[in-house]
């Protein structure tokens, strides 16, 4: 039998090392961004075309480079930043492996324009796939530009794999965020599809943070600051009271390297322990200094991973400094979040007048009369929806319960009625820990998750109102300016149009804000601006892939933002109107995300557990 290993021709084995370091155009701008760093640069460019799918170009005005260099520079391991295996464990610069333009240029158009200060002339080198085009003398500024065009225009399966253009988009902005906040000193400007996105001018840590996610930060954060043998930390983290349950605004640095650092993530979260509700994750942005000889910064290709020696001691260092912080913001370490069942005992003094509890009779009220309208009770809905600042179903269904002839009071009667030893009431029905609601049925218990419910209602609602089924009339407000970091104003922008749709009026604002003139009349006292909180949150944790212009997908979330939270206590009509809503709904078994809404306890169960 012949030998049958050969060697891969250069051009498959460069492609087959670029998937490594570039997985996609965010990847692209990491590393072109993070070598106009390490070439001095201070003011960074970055003009993307249709999320970087066509374009990706960086300008810098950085040391520039030779001819030579500039054609060095695309070699596998072609690099300026170290020399011996030693260096290894000295580094200061972002790069040093030398592979991401070889990577880049195995799989885009590429195009190289630099000088170098001393230089007269600088130099153009045009490489497609690994291969050299041209390489020409031209006059140019000083520093480098660097184009890369059609990525993946030879790798059609890598292609396919983009996600949507605004998806790509939030981690092109999530990717510049962190070289942003990790060199303040540097100015970045950038610009997608003409459009100008942000232009962050050089300035301190704070005043990055506040340029990056707005202005409304800055009450939010608390200093902390150490400095021992083993490590310096300085960096804000945020007052718990403002902790979201977005993941998005968590930041650590060493030596000016964004790092994901599970284990010391955990330092902090330790530190505010209990002062959060448990779903809930504080922001923070923390740079640590350590000696480069004391962190492994080469055990992953895009480096985002590292190992430090000492990692235990670091861990106590920075839950002491978090809790420090914390205790000087004056936060009780033993606030308890556990107290909703305990009982407010009021404080009496010698002025404390006593009033004695009176009952409302309503002298006129007749059970027997069927006629007879609940007044009292309907008035109690009304209220609650009033005070609780979410939507208010009874107008947000009026003209969807008009237009649908299978009657929902039908339906709740059935389920009822089906329970031959069960009134034709929902008197049978109790909330449980502002969770649950529980009612008997014929074959056991029945019981029905209420956010999710109420989701299922929202979602059917407005999926009715963006076919154009129901309309939906809008109620204008005093407008009320917003202002969000990048990406999430990014986020929203993409999908506005449709959002619109919906009855909202909201518009961009210039710098990042948006203006919200109006809202759908169903909700009638929704604070805009926590709506709009509450429905990126969620879009942070569905991060769309194709489906984020779809109508299925804008229903899901908004219905997700303005759903009733748990804890919410329903009376009694509340939950029968609720009820009613559910099983008018075409699937009433499960919320828009496909989580079950009802389960049932059998009788089987009950007995088995019993014996
Ligand atoms: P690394 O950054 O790991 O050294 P790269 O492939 O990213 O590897 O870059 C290779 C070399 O090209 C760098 O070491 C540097 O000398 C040079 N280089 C890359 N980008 C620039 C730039 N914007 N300005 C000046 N030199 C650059
Ligand atoms: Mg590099």
């Amino acid at each position: 039998m012949p030998d049958i290993i050969q060697l891969l021709p250069e051009s498959v084995a460069n492609q087959i090392a670029a998937g490594e370091v570039i997985q996609r155009p965010a990847s692209v701008i990491k590393e072109l961004v993070e070598n106009a760093i390490d070439a001095g640069g201070k003011s960074i460019n970055i003009i993307i075309k249709d999320s970087g799918r066509t374009l990706i170009q960086v300008i810098d005005d950085g040391t520039g480079m030779s001819g030579t260099d500039a054609r060095m520079a695309f070699e596998r391991h072609a690099t300026s930043k170290i020399r011996k295996a030693d260096d290894l464990f000295a580094i200061r610069s972002m790069g040093f492996r030398g592979e991401a333009l070889a990577s880049v240029a195995a799989i885009a158009e590429v195009t190289v324009q630099t000088r170098r200060v001393e230089d007269e002339l600088g130099t153009e080198l045009i490489i497609r796939a690994t291969e050299v085009i041209s390489q020409e003398p031209i006059a140019c500024s000083h520093g480098t530009s660097i184009s890369v065009k059609n990525i993946f225009f030879n790798v059609p399966a890598r292609r396919k794999f983009l996600k949507s253009d605004s998806y790509e988009f939030r981690l092109i902005i999530s990717e510049i965020q962190r070289v942003a906040l990790a060199f303040p000193e540097v100015e970045f400007k950038l610009q997608h599809n003409n459009t100008e996105i942000f232009q962050l001018t050089p300035c301190n840590h704070k005043q990055r943070i506040v340029q990056i996610f707005g202005k409304a930060i800055n009450q939010q954060l608390i200093d902390i600051k150490t400095d021992t043998t083993l490590v310096r930390i300085n960096g804000f983290i945020g007052k718990p009271g403002n902790a979201k349950k977005n993941q998005g605004e968590q930041f650590f640095f060493v030596n000016n390297r964004y790092m994901r650092h599970p284990y010391f993530h955990k330092a902090l979260m330790n530190a505010y322990n209990r002062l959060l509700p448990s779903d809930a994750v504080p922001s923070y942005f923390i740079w640590l200094e350590v000696d480069p000889g004391n962190i492994d910064v080469n055990i992953h290709p895009t480096k985002t991973e590292i190992k430090f020696e000492d990692e235990q001691s670091i861990w106590q260092i920075l839950n002491a400094t978090t809790k420090e912080a914390l205790g000087k913001f004056n936060v009780a370490p033993s606030l308890d979040f556990n107290t909703e069942a305990a009982i407010e005992i009021p404080v009496l003094t010698k002025d404390t007048q006593i009033r004695i509890p009176s009952i409302n009779v309503n002298p006129n009220f007749n059970p027997f009369d069927s006629d007879y309208e609940k007044p009292v009770n309907k008035q109690r809905t009304v209220d609650y929806f009033k005070s609780s600042n979410l939507s208010n179903w009874e107008s947000l269904y009026s003209g969807f319960e008009k237009g649908n002839t299978d009657n929902p009071e039908n339906k709740v009667e059935k389920l009822f009625t089906e329970n031959a030893d069960l009134p034709a009431t929902a008197n049978n029905l109790i909330q449980l820990k502002g969770k649950y609601i529980l009612s008997p049925v014929r074959s056991g218990l029945m019981v029905i998750d209420q956010k999710r419910a109420h989701e299922r209602i929202l979602y059917e609602n407005y999926m009715k109102i963006l076919e154009g089924t129901i309309h939906v009339t809008q109620q204008t407000l005093f407008p009320q300016v917003i202002e969000l970091n990048a990406t999430d104003h990014a986020l929203l922008m993409e999908c506005l149009n449709i959002i619109n749709q919906t009855g909202f009026d909201i518009r961009g604002f210039g710098n990042n804000s948006i203006v919200v003139n109006g809202c759908p009349a169903g909700i009638p006292d929704a604070n805009p601006k926590e709506l709009v909180e509450r429905m990126l949150e969620e879009m942070h944790h569905q991060p769309s892939q194709q489906t984020e212009k779809t109508r299925e997908y804008l229903a899901g979330l908004l219905s997700k933002a303005s759903a009733i939270p748990y804890g919410k206590q329903l009376s009694a009509e509340e939950i029968h109107d609720f009820i009613d809503k559910l099983f008018a709904c075409s699937n009433h078994n499960f919320s828009p995300d496909g989580k079950p809404v009802i389960s049932i306890i059998s009788i089987e169960e009950l007995e088995k557990r019993m014996k």
